[in-house]
């Protein structure tokens, strides 16, 4: 940058004074600029580690590529996020510091770069023994982390790279796809080596990022609305509001993969907070009674709810739009449970206010059934995945955790619901809401309503 600058002074110099052979000079100093940027790295620090910042590191690895093959090696703090709230931002810091240390004492070859949210890279241009720094790293991160007043005990995960990039989109990008491997690694929970497979996702991972952010700032998210079946009142009660993303280069793009990677990238907070507006917008021209329903559901993701203010940034947009918050049932799954502390503010403003909340995805990954108990949950929904495990007939346990939540007080909703076999089923277990392609799939607005006043509902044996 500042070497751009003096080239630029020394142009405008050289257009005012052409009999002054001065630019020779600028170049010179543009030059010294550049070898001193490189040689003192000190000046492009990342002020939190005390390592190479990845934005300055990029015109570094520019140079590195152009010399020929390099190798790379990332380390990924796992659960990130869950350790800042755990340790507190600032021993996270000291934490990142002492990583800091012990990388640049332990590889004094490589430069080390600070790729943000717990992510480190280790640049060298030899060709790196990458087990035996893969084998030493996990060794170290075996012991906590010490400072004055704490231990953190870390784990992390890793990813290499070894070659030269073909193309300069890969280098402006390459700590982007450090990121895509690290989550992979911690996915895995195996060491990853980048190739060609994972660039193509994370280009995909940008072009999807572009596109939301497009989305957001053009307010073009839309909302779908899918039928939830009450089988006590024996109609539809309410519906799951349900994002939707059309880009104009990339056509409709599937909502599992745009929330993932709006979770990433923290534009999820924007989104989440367009579709809710969005929801408002509808409930105010089509206001609960008049079309039938008794609330609207609403998915949080556990990025959101780890924002104090969440709740009351829901209930100013409510509010703005004369909605009562009390039409909404929020869905949170149960990873956001995490955040337990800001978590449970959010959850008691939005419930004084009148809202209900709904734990989603019951069944995927580890539920454990006493701690989500602690939080006040009006109704739990049954993961489709749970759901079909018992009609597949390898998850007998379905009727017992139906069971066990009621005994509480807890109602059940199911999703998945696909036919009448499982609608029947499900409802001698006492689920009291279904949601499923057997009544409805996501609808557009105008189809949602038009599905409201024309659909009988299935009236079926179980509902009589
Ligand atoms: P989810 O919250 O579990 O939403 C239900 C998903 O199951 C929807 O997928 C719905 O289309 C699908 N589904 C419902 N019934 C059936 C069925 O009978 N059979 C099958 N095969 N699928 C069924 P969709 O719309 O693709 O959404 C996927 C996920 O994206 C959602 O899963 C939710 O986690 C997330 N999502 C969607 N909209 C939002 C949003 O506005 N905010 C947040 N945070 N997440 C959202
Ligand atoms: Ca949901
Ligand atoms: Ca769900």
């Amino acid at each position: 940058m500042g070497a751009w600058l003096v080239l630029c002074v020394g142009y405008v110099v050289r257009m005012y004074a052409a009999p002054y052979l001065v630019m020779n000079s600028f170049y010179m100093l543009a030059i010294l600029i550049q070898y001193f940027a490189f040689q003192n790295p000190d000046i492009f620090l990342d002020r939190k580690t005390g390592a190479l910042s990845h934005l300055t590191a990029t015109p570094y690895l520019q140079e590195l590529n152009e010399r020929g093959p390099f190798s790379a090696f990332a380390i990924g703090i796992n659960d990130y996020t869950e350790s800042c709230s755990l340790y507190g931002e600032r021993q996270m810091t000291k934490g990142l510091r002492a990583i800091t240390r012990y990388l640049k004492a332990a590889f004094p070859d490589c430069q080390v770069i600070y790729a943000a949210m717990g992510r480190f890279v280790l640049l060298s241009t030899k060709e790196a023994p990458f087990s035996q720094v893969h084998e030493e790293i996990n060794a170290r991160m075996q012991a906590p982390w010490v400072d004055k007043h704490a231990h953190l005990y870390l784990t992390a995960s890793y990813a290499m790279f070894q070659g030269q990039l073909k193309r300069r989109e890969g280098i402006d990008l390459f700590f982007d796809y450090t990121a895509t491997a690290l989550h992979r690694a911690e996915e895995q929970h195996d060491v990853i080596v980048m190739e060609q497979s994972l660039f193509d996702q994370a280009r995909l991972n940008t072009t999807v990022w572009r596109a939301i952010d497009r989305a957001i700032e053009t307010n073009a998210v839309e909302i779908y609305f899918q039928p939830l079946y009450g089988t006590q009142q024996r109609r539809i009660i309410g519906a799951e509001v349900l994002a939707r993303l059309h880009d104009e280069e990339l056509g409709f793009i599937r909502p599992d993969i745009f929330i993932t990677v709006a979770e990433r990238s923290g534009s999820i907070t924007q989104l989440g907070e367009q579709v809710f507006e969005k929801a408002c917008l509808f409930l105010k021209e089509h206001p609960l009674e008049e079309i039938g329903l008794e609330r609207l559901n609403l998915n949080l993701s556990p990025i959101q709810c780890r924002d104090s203010h969440m709740a009351e940034h829901l209930c100013c947009i409510a509010q703005r739009h004369k909605v009562p918050i009390h039409s909404f049932r929020f869905e949170i799954t149960e990873s956001a449970l995490s955040y337990e502390q800001r978590l449970q503010q959010n959850m008691d403003m939005l419930i004084a206010q009148g809202a209900v909340l709904s734990l989603d995805d019951f069944g995927t990954g580890y539920s454990n059934l006493m701690r989500v108990l602690k939080f006040p949950f009006e109704d739990v929904k049954l993961d489709m995945s749970f759901v079909r495990a018992y009609f597949d007939q390898t998850n007998k346990l379905l009727p017992a955790i139906i069971e066990g939540f009621q005994s509480f007080g807890v109602q059940i909703t199911a999703e998945g619901i696909e036919n009448k076999q499982m609608a029947d089923t499900l409802t001698t277990f006492g689920c009291r809401i279904f949601q499923g392609f057997y009544f409805a799939k996501p609808l557009p607005m105008d189809e949602f309503l038009h599905y409201l006043k024309t659909t009988k509902p299935k009236v079926g044996s179980y509902t009589d």
